[in-house]
């Protein structure tokens, strides 16, 4: 990640907030359809009258993506995060406005099952997203 590295809040010091506002950032998090930054996300937040600190959603938001509880992808060196179903999937998204679209792709999934097992690999994993210019923002240029 290329972002510059953001300042430790005071309100970090408490442990006993850590999990209220990790909670608070997966909420957030699950009300928006679109992959957000961090950055973004903070100030959605901040919007609706949260304290919580800019350091505080990075790290929340790298400890969901680790357990799983969102996907995360980069994009234009930045990191962007969603609250997705937990099974797994693909994404179109627009690289414009963000709005996400979930895909199933079991064409995909032969494919890097069958291209794998050509090489002799075992237990093949991939990631395969879909950027582009959704209808709305293709319209408005
Ligand atoms: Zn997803
Ligand atoms: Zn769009
Ligand atoms: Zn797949």
């Amino acid at each position: 990640m290329t972002h510059a590295h953001p300042a430790t809040d005071a309100a970090d010091a408490a442990p006993r907030r850590t999990t209220k506002q990790r909670e608070a950032v997966r909420e957030a998090l699950a009300s928006s359809e679109e992959f957000v930054s961090a950055q973004a996300l903070h100030q959605s937040m901040r919007q609706s009258g949260s304290t919580v600190g800019l350091a505080t959603v990075y790290r929340a938001l790298a400890a969901l993506a680790e357990d799983g509880e969102a996907d995360a992808l980069q994009s234009g060196g930045e990191a962007l995060y969603r609250a997705c179903t937990p099974s797994h999937h693909h994404h179109l998204i627009c690289r414009r406005c963000g709005r996400t679209v979930e895909l199933e792709a079991a064409a995909v999934e032969r494919w890097a099952g069958q291209v794998a097992a050509a090489h002799g690999f075992v237990e093949p994993e991939h990631v395969v997203d879909i950027f582009g210019l959704c209808a709305e923002c293709a319209a408005a240029r």
